[in-house]
């Protein structure tokens, strides 16, 4: 007999569509990790020198890279009241994949958690398993 794989409690697939309400870009104080590739498209956009992005946009953490917020909890890139980003053609690997990190998709009550912050969330297209496994895969 064959041993089937345990699959994932959102094995049918999960539903997201933005909303545009900037909510994932403020609030708690977090991280928006970002490796050279991202940092250089970044400063390509705004056309600055990657040295200059880095000391305007770009702090350490340990050995990681991730870019500062504002003391408000607002990611520097997040245009008020707009609520846009402001590098959207650029943005980093880590906003491509929301909502789908491990720790929003650990347990349902993740998930739901993840719902009460990020109203996209449980709406809009159904992402299948396979999408959700190539986000996760992308997750710092
Ligand atoms: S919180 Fe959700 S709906 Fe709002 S901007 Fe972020 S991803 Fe879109």
């Amino acid at each position: 007999m064959r041993m089937s794989a345990k699959l994932p409690w959102y094995h049918a697939g999960l539903r997201f569509g933005c909303l545009g309400c900037g909510n994932c870009c403020t609030g708690e104080p977090g991280y928006v990790w970002v490796v050279q590739s991202e940092i250089n498209r970044l400063a390509e956009l705004l056309s600055l020198d990657v040295t200059q992005f880095e000391s305007m946009f770009v702090r350490y953490v340990g050995r990681r890279k991730s870019l500062i917020e504002l003391p408000n909890g607002d990611c520097v890139f997040l245009e008020r009241p707009s609520m846009r980003c402001k590098v959207y053609q650029a943005r980093p690997q880590q906003c491509r994949t929301w909502p789908f990190w491990s720790s929003n998709l650990r347990s349902p009550a993740d998930w739901a958690a993840t719902a009460q912050r990020c109203p996209g969330t449980d709406r809009g297209r159904l992402y299948s398993l396979s999408e959700i496994s190539a986000a996760l895969a992308q997750d710092r």
